[in-house]
């Protein structure tokens, strides 16, 4: 039949609590089901109906046994999820990204529920294709994303990194391997052509912070031929590249992993530039409180210090710490440019850290510019859930 209306079982949600769903929330939480259906498998598609008329308005991915019960991926609720469904999805999340595509060879093409494609991550470096899942339905549909990025984007290889701590969540094995082809690495450049050499299999350092795009340009305009810059948490040398290309005198760049800094001696080959560089290895909370000279830019990117709501107390207090010892490192008039990649640390908690650790060194702190993740990790305007990236640029007197 035509107009066969696939028969996806139901799940039923309280009273009022599809009020916020149907505004464009995209999950429904365990305790918001009159009842969590355990004879349904993780992973099944479902029909949400609302309770007072037993109405469906959607279809979700569904998991008995995670918080989030139900994670939406359509509103249309005759349609089928099929293959060609995803794929036109992926389509369309690719073709929102054109413009990034014109001014680099890396971009997030898909980014999970703000593209309407919950728990899927798809990434394009150059020719090479990345994905990963961290949804239990997602999961069952593996091969159709694979031919689906085999389809639309003629790839040269595509790598499978599901080795995200988020998979536990929804009972997924952490997996990451080359799932077709065989080239793993590639150069890529950012807006301000900087480049990268990216190697995107487990052994060297996973990939490459697109999120940061941007903001590692964004610095570019505080730098001055008499610029000295420390890099905390460099990974490969995003900032501290930046830096270097746009004229900075002398860089420090820190990271705690060998094969970071191997990456980023490998990039600084790759951009010529006159800067005097030191290239750390340390645990960077200990660097910035021992190192004896002061600078004028200090770039803080650490890695997420609050991955849960429990984590917040001390990881406010290891935030305030290492803001306190990077402002006591930074010359009067000199540039702070700090992030936070955390969902829980929000804007405002950065804000005060930055208020705080300033007040205690008795200096000023004036925040120049608020930034988030570029603009290939988009924020879903009803999921306050899918913004993570805090990063601000602070001049401190
Ligand atoms: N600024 C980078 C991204 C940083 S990711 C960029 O623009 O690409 C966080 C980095 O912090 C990782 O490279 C990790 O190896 C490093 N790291 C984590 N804990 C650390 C610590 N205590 N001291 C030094 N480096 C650390």
């Amino acid at each position: 039949m035509p107009n066969e209306v696939p028969a996806y079982p139901e799940i039923v949600v309280k009273k009022h609590h599809e009020r916020r769903l149907l505004k464009g929330h995209l999950w429904a939480f365990s305790n918001e089901l009159i009842e969590v259906r355990n004879d349904l498998d993780a992973g099944t598609i479902v029909r949400i109906v609302r309770e007072f008329d037993s109405k469906p308005f959607a279809l979700a991915f569904y998991h008995p046994h995670s918080l989030i019960s139900a994670r939406i991926i359509s509103r249309d609720v005759r349609a089928t999820i099929d293959k060609e469904f995803l794929k036109a999805r992926i389509a369309e999340a690719a073709a929102r990204r054109d413009f990034l595509l014109r001014e680099r060879t890396a971009v997030r093409l898909v980014h999970s529920e703000s593209d309407l494609l919950p728990g899927l991550v798809i990434e394009k470096y150059n020719d090479i294709y990345t994905f990963q899942i961290v949804s239990a339905a997602m999961e069952k549909f593996k091969p159709e994303i694979i031919e689906s990025i085999k389809e639309l984007f003629n790839p040269k290889s595509i790598i499978e990194k599901n080795s995200s701590h988020l998979r536990t969540l929804e009972g997924l094995p952490e997996i990451e391997q080359v799932v077709f082809g065989d080239e793993t690495s590639t150069q890529i450049s950012d807006r301000a052509g900087t480049k990268f050499d990216v190697s995107l299999v487990a052994g060297q350092k996973t990939g490459f912070y697109l999120d940061q795009m941007d903001n590692r340009t964004a610095i570019c305009r505080y730098i001055t031929p008499e610029s000295s810059v420390l890099d905390l948490f460099t990974n490969a040398g995003g900032f501290a590249l930046n830096a270097a290309i746009a004229g900075a005198k002398e860089v420090t760049a820190v990271d705690s992993s060998d094969s970071t800094l191997t990456s980023l001696k490998q990039n600084i080959s790759l951009n010529p530039n006159r800067a005097a560089w030191t290239i750390e290895k340390a645990d960077c909370f200990e660097y910035v409180k021992s190192v004896e000279k002061t600078f004028d830019l200090i770039i803080l990117d650490p890695p997420s210090l609050a991955k849960s709501k429990k984590h917040l107390k001390n990881a406010a207090k290891a935030y305030l710490d290492l803001h306190r010892d990077a402002i006591k490192k930074l010359h009067a008039g000199g540039i702070l440019a700090t992030a936070t990649c955390s969902h829980h640390f929000s804007r405002e908690a950065l804000h005060e850290v930055i208020r705080d650790a300033a007040s205690d060194c008795r200096r000023t702190a004036v925040i120049l510019e608020k930034h988030g993740a570029a603009a290939d990790h988009p924020i879903h305007s009803m999921m306050p859930e899918t913004e993570y990236l805090r990063f601000a640029i602070v001049r401190v007197y």
